[in-house]
């Protein structure tokens, strides 16, 4: 198999700011794998809160391309040699997002059908990215009037004493389910005081309040009147383990997993463990999102607006349907390049 692979820099509809950082664009690459005339295509979004950069899924991809050997169905052989080289989960997730693709156009299938999978799952949040009170609930009423999705996620964790106002103000102005997304910026005092005001809103789970990591995390899931799911904390299978000490579900996501093998182990475990399963994503375009929606089929609850939070998607193909986003039924991943 041919590898090769470009990076890209794209802008976002609009500033999207979390407790930690704010972005008006994105860096990601796109990596294609030719075999016997047909090209299947991945997308990674390296993510520098996890110490991965283009530049290191870039150089990682050259130590990558000879492993790839020349057998686009030996996902467990590839999967094995690629392990060898530590981390860059998001370029690794471009490749096992490439060679699905490029198996499903092989056999003229849809990811999801070569996955066994309904072409179904649970309505996707959209994310209210973090700003004041107002400015949040003006934005939730208009995405609640638009009528497109059936779930909101509020992101938390500006640390001005005013985050469970931002609920009660987009409380106000919707009635659509919600949930909350802190990243890492409360304390387990903080989430102590604050969930149980959020419950009180009608709030339905929330998502890593404390650091990753945070020995509060076993006291907060036992007093958590609300249900805690790990972001940060839990990126591939090794970890869901840990995370039924500290949570009652976790956030899969493909960028952190590196890939859809890795992302089925994850929830196969988080089941067996009793956790809730969520799956999530990046900001990355309907390439990034693609793999993912096969995956939401499996999971309880669904967060994979990153293409839609682009000023514009380069490659359509994933359809939002009735706040559901959908797989395409073309073969492979179904997108196209527009
Ligand atoms: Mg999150």
């Amino acid at each position: 198999m041919q590898l090769s692979h470009r990076a890209v820099t794209l802008a976002l509809a609009a500033p999207f700011r979390i407790s930690r950082s704010t972005d008006v664009e994105v860096e990601l690459l796109w990596v294609e794998l030719a075999h016997d005339g047909v090209s299947g295509f991945g997308e990674a979004t390296p993510q520098d809160h996890y110490g991965e950069s283009v530049a290191s899924a870039t150089a990682f991809l050259e130590r990558a391309a000879p492993l790839l050997g020349d057998d686009p169905f030996a996902h467990e052989e590839i999967g094995a040699r690629l392990a060898e080289l530590p981390g860059e989960r998001a370029a690794k997730c471009a490749l096992d997002a490439a060679l699905h693709d490029l198996c499903g156009k092989l056999c003229g299938q849809p990811v999801w059908r070569l996955l066994g999978v309904p072409r179904a799952a649970p309505p996707t949040s959209f994310t209210v990215w973090l700003g004041d009170p107002d400015d949040m609930a003006a934005r939730a009423a208009r995405v609640a009037a638009e009528g497109r999705f059936r779930r909101l996620k509020l992101k938390l964790g500006a640390r001005d004493g005013l985050d469970v106002e931002r609920v009660r103000a987009v409380r106000a102005v919707t009635g659509l389910p919600l949930q909350v997304d802190v990243n890492e910026y409360w304390t387990v005092d903080e989430a102590l005081d604050a969930i149980p005001e959020l419950a009180a809103l009608g709030v339905e789970y929330v998502e890593q309040p404390l650091p990753a990591g945070d020995r509060g995390g076993a006291l907060l899931r036992e007093r958590s009147p609300l249900p805690v799911y790990l972001d940060e904390d839990c990126h591939t299978l090794a970890d869901v383990a840990g995370c039924a000490e500290r949570g009652h579900g976790v956030n899969i996501k493909l960028a952190k997993s590196g890939g859809i093998r890795e992302a089925i182990r994850m929830v196969h475990a988080a089941r067996a463990l009793g956790l809730g399963v969520m799956i999530g994503c990046m900001i990355e375009t309907g390439l990034g999102i693609a793999p993912a929606c096969p995956v939401a089929s499996l999971c309880d609850h669904v967060d994979l607006d990153g293409n839609l939070l682009l000023a514009h998607d380069p490659w359509p193909g994933v359809e939002l349907e009735d706040g559901v986003q959908l797989p395409s039924d073309r073969p492979g991943l179904g997108v196209v390049a527009a």
